[in-house]
């Protein structure tokens, strides 16, 4: 008889973008006049760089001919790639990493969520709240969450919550917690820890023997220079963070897949009898069994983001989303609403007015506005009372949306 995960089965539907979509139907069925304006998406809009498209080109042609045509390519990805990505990303940061060091995968989603393989189910779990819901959802899977209580909490779960009244900056809890999940800058809330926030979780990660997962998928986004763009610029933190990186965000590779997991030699964790084992040789294990490698053809269009032109291209793709933000911030800001994010990254979290929940103030931009959000308790607990913003639309649609919500607001 086959027997189910039954750690899946405690897994609540994921109704957020589908409730969305539903209300955002009934909307338009009811008002077929009204332009409604998107501005919930987390994905990107606008094409990839030119640099990354010849590059594909080219790579394509190489699967033309038997002398230059690529099959399966190294689990761990291409050594073109791989030395890139440490020249561009990490040396000039002053971060001295080995080859071995970095995988490149099919974008961050797969290996937050797969990174759990490695670990034991009884370690404790840390999230910030609100959160990018992977990281919950694959420790659930793996059956090192509990149960899922009234207030939306998972049972075994450690929420640091993050919001206004502590300006969005985690707290160290008192209860001890294992794996720590940071996301910065953050999806949802758009916010940031400096090198001295940041500094207090590698200290904790240290002293308690536990280890950070680092998302940095936003990091291309970072625009203040007090903001780490990688978890390596802490001293100490090769010894107990995993760092984790897209192409997505960075260079609208949100179709292509391409991102890469930085897991340094020296992050240990420890089997029962107190032998300490390195992360890196299990997780090289795991892919070289679960992954056959990104594809050729994606490496090299992630490698072309790095060229001059590349660089070049993406700079003013960012630039152009992070007007979107600046539109959206400063037109908020005047009509009195509290907005956080923004500034170093492609989302704007608001506070709702006269603390109307979530899904309330969804639900009277969408009616009064036209203007599709999405409601921050989405999220997690501590969303509630907040909606986000993203900045992937076009600029047309964000002074749209931006002038109706001045309007009816004011
Ligand atoms: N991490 C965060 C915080 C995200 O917001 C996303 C996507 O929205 C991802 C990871 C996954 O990105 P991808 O799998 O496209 O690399």
């Amino acid at each position: 008889m086959a027997l189910v995960n039954e750690e899946f089965l405690k897994l609540p539907g994921s109704y957020l973008f589908s409730d969305i979509a539903k209300k955002v139907n009934t909307f338009k069925i009811t008002h077929p006049k009204e332009d409604v304006i998107r501005l919930g998406i987390g994905d990107v809009t606008r094409p990839l760089p030119a640099a990354s498209i010849e590059a594909m080109h080219k790579a394509v042609n190489d699967m033309t001919s038997k002398r230059t045509f690529h099959g399966y390519g190294p689990e761990q990805g291409y050594s073109f790639l791989i030395s890139t990505i440490i020249k561009n990303d990490y040396q000039p940061r002053g971060i001295h990493l080995t080859p071995t060091e970095v995988f490149i995968n099919d974008g961050a989603k797969s290996d937050t969520g797969n990174i759990g393989d490695i670990l034991s189910r009884d370690n404790c779990i840390g999230v910030t709240d609100p959160i990018y819901p992977v990281y919950i959802d694959s420790n659930v899977m793996g059956g090192r969450a509990g149960v899922l209580e009234k207030s939306g909490k998972w049972s075994n779960i450690t929420y640091m919550p993050c919001r206004g009244e502590n300006n969005f900056i985690p707290a160290i809890p008192e209860k001890q917690i294992d794996i720590i999940y940071l996301c910065y800058p953050n999806n949802p809330t758009g916010t940031t820890l400096t090198k001295a926030e940041l500094k207090k979780w590698v200290d904790y990660a240290i002293k308690n023997n536990a280890i950070i997962m680092f998302d940095s998928a936003y990091e291309a986004y970072i625009q203040e220079d007090d903001v780490p763009h990688s978890i390596y610029e802490i001293k100490g933190a090769q010894k107990c963070a995993i760092e984790f990186r897209s192409f997505s965000k960075t260079a609208g590779f949100t179709g292509v897949r391409c991102g890469y997991t930085v897991v340094p030699k020296e992050v240990m964790a420890t089997t029962l009898s107190g032998e300490k084992v390195s992360l890196n040789a299990l997780w090289n294990r795991r892919q070289c069994t679960k992954f056959n490698g990104a594809s050729y053809i994606s490496q090299r269009g992630a490698e072309a983001i790095y060229t001059p032109e590349g660089k070049k291209e993406i700079k003013e793709t960012i630039d152009y989303y992070m007007g979107n933000a600046s539109v959206m911030k400063e037109s908020l800001e005047a009509i009195g609403l509290q907005v956080y994010g923004g500034v170093n990254a492609p989302y704007v979290w608001i506070k709702t007015p006269d603390n109307t929940s979530s899904w309330k103030f969804f639900d009277q931009l969408l009616y009064e506005c036209y203007v599709v959000t999405t409601p921050g308790v989405g999220f997690g607990p501590s969303g509630e009372g907040y909606i986000r913003l993203s900045a992937f639309g076009t600029r047309e649609d964000t002074i749209e949306a931006m002038h109706r919500i001045q309007n009816k607001l004011l």
